[in-house]
């Protein structure tokens, strides 16, 4: 069987996840979580990096620092996953969806402004599969109109806009180191910001609107609850997990990017054909090779290709439901616009293998059976 996915450990995990114990020090914050946020911060050259236990929870931390009244709206993609949408639905705000970008599958910048009412607080973007938002043209629409700008980088580490990191662009910035992500501690998440200001609180929602963090530092001489907030630590023993996969993140990179310029050459000449298409790179854009989806023309084709995968034992999942037409969605949410292209996605797009430890072998499989799909039609 060829997984859609299987998580990365490397020689040092258990080595690393017993020093944990070693320590004494098992819950948030300690060796491993230092290690690692001084990591993250000189590898995105941001001000401050938050270790937190999931993407999702990075986002909550978004919209709790966004300070939002009830009814303020967020414009965003509905070509996400719930939690880009839910972390601001939990702070009774309303998210705003328009469509995306037929070529990045990103939000289309060109229809964010249509959408921005005196309610509007903040636009909530996200980088598909890791290849960047048109940064520029968002940044100046949101300060024109004195917007936020929170970045859900979940799948965008090692990528960049312009040369400047993904996730370190807009105000704030959230990744997920989930099993399925690049770098990974099984579920796990990064929160990063340039501005100072909300550095200090973002530090204390995350825990649980206390200054302990101060406390620690000497800078108070005891901790209390000065803020709103919730536990956003990961404990020690996932930090130290993440600390041995960020060690080899080069290595993963290198690895994940030769698989998906295999996948790119095989199927050229499918697209030639006018079969499939396959992801499109802007000159402004790096790929950080997260996802390697090819886009069908109608779903009947996409329905039968999964399945004769499957039937040879290779798992190739389509992506997200919109959410504008998920139950929670309608409920909590409203779109501006057509969804056009965000439903003609959801219909026809296809993820392939991709992982640090697929073989060449499993990669050629993979290659041959979708040619012979073709090949047999
Ligand atoms: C993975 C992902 C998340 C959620 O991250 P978790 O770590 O699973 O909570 C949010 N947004 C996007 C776009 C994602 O891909």
């Amino acid at each position: 069987m060829i997984s859609f996915n299987i998580p990365t450990h490397t020689d040092k995990t258990t080595e690393y996840i017993l020093d944990v114990f070693k320590e004494k020090h098992a819950s948030g914050d300690g060796k491993y979580t230092k290690l690692c946020n001084k990591w993250l911060i000189e590898k995105l050259k941001c001000a401050q990096a938050l270790l937190v236990h999931s993407g999702t929870a990075a986002l909550e931390l978004a919209a709790i620092l966004a300070d939002l009244k009830p009814n303020d709206e967020i414009i965003m993609p509905s070509y996400t996953f719930c939690s880009t949408a839910n972390a601001f639905v939990l702070q009774g705000a309303v998210p705003v969806f328009v469509d995306i970008r037929p070529d990045t599958l990103n939000i289309d910048e060109t229809k964010i402004e249509e959408a921005i009412t005196p309610k509007t607080k903040a636009i909530a973007v996200v980088h598909y599969a890791g290849v960047a938002c048109e940064m520029d043209t968002i940044m100046n629409i949101a300060k024109r109109h004195n917007l936020l700008v929170i970045e859900d980088a979940a799948q965008a580490f090692d990528s960049y806009y312009k040369g400047k990191p993904l996730g370190t662009i807009g105000d704030m910035g959230c990744f997920s180191f989930h099993e399925t992500k690049n770098v990974m501690s099984g579920e796990g998440g990064l929160f990063v910001t340039n501005n100072l200001e909300y550095a200090e609180r973002a530090e204390i929602i995350r825990e649980k609107g206390t200054n302990r963090s101060k406390f620690f530092r000497g800078q108070v001489d005891k901790y209390t609850w000065v803020d709103k907030g919730s536990s956003y630590l990961p404990s020690d023993v996932v930090a130290a997990y993440l600390y041995s996969v960020l060690e080899i993140s080069d290595k993963i990179q290198q690895k994940r990017k030769k698989v998906w310029n295999t996948y790119y050459s095989a199927f050229e000449q499918l697209e030639k054909e006018n079969k499939i298409r396959r992801p499109i790179i802007p000159d402004y854009a790096s790929n950080n090779a997260h996802m390697f989806y090819l886009l069908f023309n109608d779903l009947e084709t996409r329905t039968e290709f999964i399945s004769y995968l499957k039937q040879n034992d290779i798992y190739a999942p389509f992506h997200y439901i919109p959410l504008h037409s998920a139950p929670a969605g309608k409920k909590y949410c409203r779109t501006n616009g057509t969804m056009s292209v965000t439903n003609k996605v959801s219909d026809t797009l296809v993820r392939l293998p991709l992982y640090f430890d697929i073989t060449d072998e499993d990669l050629k499989t993979v290659i041959y059976k979708i040619l012979e799909f073709w090949s047999k039609r």
